[in-house]
């Protein structure tokens, strides 16, 4: 069933939810939204999304947050600023979208159970954490036994097109100074 489209009931919505969005760096003038359509008419990809970014504004401003952080759009987004630059209410709809994007990993609201996204979100950065690099290889296989193997099978010509062609390696890569990046990501943590 559509979420988006099941009959809501008022005790039902999260009324802190566009407070939080007014507190998040971008989202302070969400409230000011005019509703023209812009943000989903210039988005290259909103005729792929499930919420249009206009609709995604005004739910999450009403307070539907299960439905705003369920939905694929905010995965989608490409981060390509064109909703941003040209909404005329200066809304930094691309900042809102990684604000979102944050409490859904922070809150485990994905569109599917095993959507993939913040799985490889994961497993990238507890590699680049390991060896300072990630090997596409062991993510692409950390990736497959998490999601389901069948994807591995059909990436398979793919695979052997990019070993054959050098693209792809199956020996781990790690950078010499793994001490290093362990302190830069400590720092960048501390500073959160
Ligand atoms: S462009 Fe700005 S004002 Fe217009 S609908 Fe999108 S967010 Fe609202
Ligand atoms: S930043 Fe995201 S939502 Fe905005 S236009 Fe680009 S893809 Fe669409």
């Amino acid at each position: 069933m559509d979420i988006t489209r099941r009959v809501k009931y008022e005790g039902e919505l999260d009324h802190s939810f566009p407070d939080w969005i007014a507190s998040v760096p971008g989202g302070e003038k969400i409230r000011e939204c005019i509703q023209c359509g812009t943000c989903s008419s210039i988005c290259p990809l909103s005729i792929y999304m499930d919420i249009t970014p206009r609709r995604l504004i005004a739910m999450a401003d009403a307070g539907f947050k299960e439905e705003v952080l369920g939905s694929f759009s905010i995965w989608l987004c490409s981060s390509c600023y064109s909703c941003t630059v040209n909404c005329p209410r200066d809304i930094k709809i691309t900042d809102v979208m990684y604000a979102f994007k944050r409490r859904a990993i922070e809150e485990r609201i994905f569109p599917s159970k095993k959507f993939a996204i913040p799985i490889l979100a994961r497993a990238f950065a507890d590699m680049v954490r390991k060896n300072g690099r990630a090997t596409e290889s062991h993510l692409v296989f950390l990736l497959a036994l998490r999601v389901g193997l069948g994807r591995l099978f059909s990436l398979t010509p793919l695979g052997l097109k990019l070993l054959r062609t050098g693209r792809i390696r199956f020996r781990t890569e790690k950078v010499k100074d793994r001490q290093q990046i362990r302190t830069i990501l400590q720092a960048l943590e501390a500073a959160a």
